[in-house]
């Protein structure tokens, strides 16, 4: 099977060396990290994004490569409307290599529960404008090819799409640093330098840079970096695992899936697949921490949950990971450039079965390749993008929780103006810091 393309020991790109002083560091070279600096850069701002491992070698690259308005939550559909918009202006800028096609997002019922729920959001959904719409079962058979599973219907969104993760986060980082950003991998962010209460700048493990603003942007290392701070957010990372199929014929040009399984085409002409709605997750300090907060989502998910005891050594919420050190000493994020948990292959036969059996006509696909990748989630599965009032000068956009790729763009210019200080033009009540604390009740999102 083939090797994850992006690992701890793939060449470095983009090599520095760190200025003395800049405007803002953005720590994290996800999709969110990158989309920041890019904007940030195209507002006059001299920007430095450090990533402590590779450009997007995190959930950057191992997700599904979903680009979908279905299914999200109120809060985030306007920003992901403009980022659909923003990614096909980027298809434009980097051409086929993006992979962005807009094949459509489907989701299958088996179950009248499953379609009201579709229903309920599609009502909510209808007056922002997107072209969603309610599937028969027998319209469902028509468009998927050769299938021979009764789903008794579906909800459809024509305009939703799909990149390819591993290619596309990569070249947007090309874009930002010729907009102007400075990129660095290998390096990781240890601390903040905070001098009279205001953020002055970071020290990294390549030396400190000056600057008035850091965004964090972390993923599943956010928490950790920011606790260290005094900043608590109660995020806790989930594992979720993926498998690319060798090219098989065409089904369904876009992405579908049902609770059992998910599959999206792929630009070399496979499948990338996965469990519908299975994961993993290891129990660590931050789990124990944060239990209430997650009680609703967790009574939702207990069944679809494989739990377990220990997280491998120096993972973020690992019993024995660091969660103090200094700006001169060496932090947790040297220790795992790049997380690459391994796969559970349990699963992924799973998802390989219930494919077979749904399209007996292509039978049980083969896999080129599988991996994993460390969800970073909040307990009401909507990000925290916010600015933090404490430490003037530190800015949150982390815990995207599951749907941050094709959110990204749209984020990024979001993060870029929260920063720059110009209105951000969408309402970011849903997503500020002190709903953990301020006493409101936490709605979780549909995570549908
Ligand atoms: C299996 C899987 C499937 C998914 N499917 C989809 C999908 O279909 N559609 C969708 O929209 N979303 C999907 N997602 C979610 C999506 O991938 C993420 O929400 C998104 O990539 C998050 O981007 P990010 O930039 O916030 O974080 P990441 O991509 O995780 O990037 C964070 C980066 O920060 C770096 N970092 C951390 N700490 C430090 C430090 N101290 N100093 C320097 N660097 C640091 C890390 O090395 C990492 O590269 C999926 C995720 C997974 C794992």
């Amino acid at each position: 099977m083939m090797r994850f393309p992006i690992s701890d020991t793939s060449p470095i790109r983009f090599p520095g060396p760190p200025p003395a002083a800049c405007d803002v560091v953005v720590l994290g070279g996800g999709v969110i990290g990158v989309m920041t600096a890019w904007f940030l850069a195209e507002r006059g701002l001299k920007v430095t994004l450090c990533e402590k491992g590779r450009i997007a070698g995190e959930q950057s690259s191992r997700n599904w490569g979903w680009i979908r308005q279905q299914g999200r939550d109120f809060g985030e559909l306007p920003i992901m409307m403009e980022s659909l918009r923003l990614w096909k202006s980027l298809s434009q800028e980097f051409g086929e290599a993006l992979g962005f096609r807009q094949e459509g997002v489907l989701y299958l019922a088996k179950t009248e529960r499953e379609i009201a729920n579709f229903e309920t959001w599609l009502a909510e959904a209808k007056p922002y404008g997107v072209d969603s719409h309610m599937m028969t079962g027998g319209a469902v058979a028509e468009k998927l090819k050769g299938s021979s599973k009764a789903w008794i219907g579906g909800l459809h969104t024509p305009s939703d799409a799909r990149g390819e993760p591993w290619t596309a986060v990569p070249l947007l980082a090309t874009g930002a640093q010729a907009r102007g950003a400075v990129i660095l991998e290998n390096c990781a962010v240890r601390r903040l330098d905070v001098q009279a209460g205001r953020v002055a700048g970071v020290f990294t493990e390549q030396g400190r840079i000056a600057c008035d603003q850091v965004v964090v942007a972390g993923g599943a290392w956010s928490a950790l970096f920011l606790r260290a701070e005094g900043v608590e957010i109660p995020q806790l990372a989930v594992l979720a695992s993926v498998a690319a199929t060798e090219p098989m014929a065409e089904i369904f040009p876009g992405n579908a899936c049902d609770d059992d399984f998910a599959f999206r085409r792929r630009q070399d002409g496979g499948y990338s697949i996965a469990p519908g709605s299975g994961h993993d997750f290891w129990i660590g300090p931050d789990a124990f921490r944060n239990l209430r907060t997650y009680l609703p989502v967790l009574k939702k998910d207990f069944r679809s949950t494989g739990f377990r005891p220990a997280a491998p050594k120096g993972f973020p919420d690992a019993w024995g990971t660091k969660r103090r050190w200094g700006g001169d000493e060496t932090s947790p994020f040297e220790g795992i450039r790049v997380l690459n948990p391994a796969p559970n292959m349990d699963r992924i036969a799973r998802v390989q079965a219930f494919f077979a059996e749904a399209f007996p006509g292509l039978g049980r696909p083969r896999l080129r390749a599988a991996w994993a990748g460390m969800i970073d989630t909040m307990p009401d599965v909507v990000p925290v993008v916010d600015r933090v009032g404490r430490i003037p000068g530190l800015t949150i956009a982390t815990g995207m929780s599951g749907h941050g790729f094709g959110i990204g763009p749209g984020m990024g210019r979001v993060v870029a103006d929260l920063v720059a200080g110009n209105d951000p033009g969408h309402d970011l009540r849903r997503f500020r810091l002190a709903r953990f604390t301020d006493g409101s009740a936490l709605t979780p999102g549909p995570s549908l």
